[in-house]
């Protein structure tokens, strides 16, 4: 049956303002079909009043890792990860939140993909999920533990395959170490630039894009320059820490190669900033990265690392003003890294990300208007993904 939803504000996912007056948005089979004004938009459908509530496209959460409880932290180091009921709760946590689009960037086993199927089968609620299945990382290397360990390129391309075959969406590969291995660190490389550009090329051979785990800036250099298509952390750290060796022909490499930067900004982030909201000693340094990121031209996708200790699922509606702060980004910016930016950067653009006629039905309606004020994402009225209505 078709739904109209009516008396909505709406913003489509890209324009600086809302749409001018009041919309109707129909969906049909899983899709908006119409946006417009006029009673031929209700007819024969199930009619859901929301006069004044601004609609906007579905969030997208670009980085997380649903196999992970953020409440224990052991549980990253845990080679068999939560049993799927678990993660499915979390999937329905994050699409009551708004979040309709996810990209899980790895964990042990391939559980995250059957819970992708049976979200897209329709048998669970929850975001849309893209896959990276095992991350590819060097022997003993960061998440080794998850079971992508690859030494040289012929192992990484092997590697590559094996996520292929268990139906990944996208490769993840550990450029450099990370915060929460033991034996590694975020400065430090885990591959050389033919190695990674061997499994970009044999992700690219399967369909595939690669997204690279990168603290330290060498590895951020050799990642861009292997022609990732997403960089997570993106942190300039050197031995001092992040932020700490912004390198300007690095900025020019990653804004050259096309990367998309995701930042992977989280509410815990707030403990970077001192208590009367000005930027602590490290939220001055990632100010520093992403507005010379920008600068250099580079794009962005809000992400947060979900799972992770303390950072709970559904949390990215809470992130995204932190990270408007941290990257100087006005409202309208940070939302469209969050939507229509987020879904070109993931190759969805043609499936979601914005309002308009032909697209997935994924909406999300708050009280308020976020553009004005991002804090309206977090009193969300109404959330439909793929066409389904979930109620806050
Ligand atoms: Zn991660």
């Amino acid at each position: 049956m078709a739904l109209a939803l009516t008396g909505l504000r709406l913003w489509d996912g890209e324009s600086e303002a809302l749409r001018p007056g009041r919309a109707t948005l129909r969906i049909e089979g899983g899709r908006i079909v119409a946006i417009g004004e006029g009673a031929e938009l209700e007819r024969d459908a199930e009619r859901i009043e929301l006069e004044g509530a601004v609609a906007l496209p579905g969030l997208c959460d670009a980085h997380v890792h649903l196999s992970l409880d953020p409440e224990r932290r052991e549980a990253v180091q845990d080679a068999s990860g939560d049993p799927l009921d678990t993660m499915a709760l979390r999937a329905r946590a994050m699409v009551a939140a708004g979040i309709t689009t996810a990209r899980d960037l790895g964990g042990p086993e391939f559980r995250a993909l059957a819970l992708r199927d049976r979200i897209a089968a329709g048998e669970l609620a929850g975001p849309r999920l893209l896959c990276a299945g095992q991350p590819l990382t060097s022997p003993k290397g960061h998440c080794w533990f998850w079971g992508g360990e690859a030494r040289g390129a012929d192992e990484l391309r092997a590697v590559v395959r094996r996520q292929v075959e268990h139906g990944a969406d996208w490769i993840k590969v550990m450029a450099t170490g990370g915060v929460l291995t033991r034996g590694t660190t975020p400065a430090q490389s885990q591959f050389d630039e033919a190695e990674l550009a061997a499994a970009v090329a044999e992700a690219r051979a399967h369909g595939r894009h690669v997204a690279a785990h990168c603290h330290g800036t060498e590895g951020i250099g050799r990642a861009a320059r292997a022609g990732v298509r997403t960089i997570e952390h993106c942190s300039f750290a050197s031995e001092e820490g992040f932020g700490s060796a912004n390198d300007a022909a690095v900025m020019a490499d990653v804004a050259r190669s096309g990367a998309w930067i995701s930042p992977t900004v989280n509410i815990g982030f707030a403990r970077f900033f001192a208590e009367d909201g000005s930027f602590g000693k490290f939220a001055q340094r990632m100010n520093r990265v992403y507005t010379d990121l920008r600068r250099a031209g580079a794009p962005f996708v809000a992400s947060t690392d979900a799972g992770i200790p303390g950072i709970a699922h559904h949390r990215l509606p809470e992130a995204l003003p932190l990270f408007a702060r941290l990257a100087e980004l006005r409202p309208v910016e940070a939302l469209r890294t969050a939507t229509s930016d987020a879904a070109r950067a993931l190759g969805l653009d043609a499936e979601t990300g914005r309002l308009a006629p032909g697209l997935a039905a994924d909406v999300l309606v708050v009280d308020g208007d976020p553009l004005a004020d991002l804090g309206a994402l977090l009193r969300p009225v109404l959330v439909v993904a793929r066409g389904g209505v979930v109620r806050p």
